[in-house]
């Protein structure tokens, strides 16, 4: 194969070696599915793209230059302040490339990789998280993540593609073409915003942990009615966010758990007490034991936090050792012990509100006020 791509194209031979690995590898995880009995179809590249290393391509601070087919070309970036910030940091090392071409903007994307090593954080304490794109993101510390636009349905570009679908004309086929790319860009910025100010809240909070639960959840979540094309995009979107949690949180050398999900929504974080109508159709929580009132995102972030806290020891991360939970005035350890961050500090917070995100607002509910949390 590999000969085959040098004998038909002009490719310089480290570009080639790539192309036949990348396809190798394609071809391998097909396979390998095929033989879990999984039916899946042969692989196929429909855009064009390019593998470059360290011999085909140099990356400087803003530009680089890149093997072709007309020789060695250098070319100049458009780049954001986040990807600025990474490419002056002297300490990611900057190593292989992938080129994309999009048809719809003429244009060339390089997507690099970078490394860095990180030691993981020493440390006990964790942060609950529970993300659902379908209201917010919620952490145990009362931040609120407004998914917002990011709703299908809501979000400008998921309407206009349904009204050109409804066409199906061949012009409209095409701007639905230029239109999927830019939706999910303007998704992925999304989820790169509150990934990161999730981490974020779990520094501030000097965490070493962040708990979120398994996958499976989303699909439990959503209503029954919503179609398999908004589903599609809600699992995938919702992949994309933990996996951008995960690695930015490797960044700071946080650790991302995952706990199995059972009745995080169901429980109430004060008391313990389980119940299927402790929660409301709107997503507020009403503990029908103690009273206990809360938005039901924020009940469910502080029990997945407790969930990982009070995992049996083979199961929880060696490291937790006691752990404790991160909440907004203090913090929790598995035990139900409750210590307040600063018992002398004069605007110490007596009551666990919920702050307003930069990302996000706080859900207009007309119930603001939480019960203290101990
Ligand atoms: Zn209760």
């Amino acid at each position: 194969m590999y000969h085959d791509l040098r004998d038909e194209t002009d490719l310089p031979a480290n570009l080639c070696v790539r192309a036949y690995s990348k396809a190798l590898e394609a071809m391998k995880s097909t396979v390998a599915d095929w033989k879990k009995g999984n039916s899946r179809p042969l692989p196929r590249f429909d855009k064009p793209s390019a593998v470059y290393d360290k011999r085909t391509l140099t990356i400087k601070d803003r530009s680089a230059t890149l093997s072709t087919i007309n020789g060695r070309v250098a070319v100049d970036y458009v780049l954001g302040d986040y990807q600025k910030s990474y490419l002056d940091d002297d300490d990611y090392e900057k190593r292989m490339g992938t080129l994309h071409y999009r048809e719809g903007e003429d244009a060339f994307y390089l997507h690099i990789v970078i490394k860095k090593e990180v030691e993981e954080r020493d440390g006990d304490k964790v942060l609950g998280v529970d993300l659902n794109l379908k209201n917010v993101a919620v952490t145990s510390t009362g931040s609120f993540y407004d998914g917002g636009d990011l709703l299908w349905g809501q979000n400008h570009y998921f309407r206009v593609r349904r009204i050109l679908q409804h066409k199906g004309t061949r012009s409209a086929k095409q701007v639905l073409r230029r239109l999927s790319g830019r939706e999910t860009r303007f998704v992925l910025n999304r989820l790169h915003t509150i990934s990161r100010r999730i981490v974020e809240e779990a520094d501030a909070h000097d965490c070493s942990y962040i708990a979120v639960e398994r996958l499976t959840h989303i699909r439990e979540r959503m209503d029954h009615q919503d179609d398999r094309v908004k589903r599609q995009l809600h699992n995938w979107a919702f992949r994309e966010l933990q996996e951008m949690l995960e690695y930015k949180a490797a960044e700071y050398g946080i650790r991302v758990e995952h706990v199995p999900p059972a009745y995080t929504s169901q429980t109430c974080s004060k008391c313990g007490h389980r119940s299927s109508t402790n929660r409301d159709s709107d997503g507020w929580f009403e503990c029908t034991d103690c009273g206990y009132e809360v938005d039901g995102d924020y009940n469910a972030a502080k029990n997945i936090g407790m969930t990982l806290l009070t995992l049996p020891s083979g199961e929880r991360p060696g490291g937790l050792g006691d752990g404790h939970l991160a909440l907004k005035s203090g913090t929790l350890n598995g035990n139900g012990n409750y210590t307040a961050y600063d018992t002398t500090s004069a605007d110490r917070e007596s009551t666990d509100k919920p702050t307003t995100s930069v990302v996000g607002r706080w859900p207009s509910r007309g119930r603001r006020e939480n019960p203290a949390e101990t």
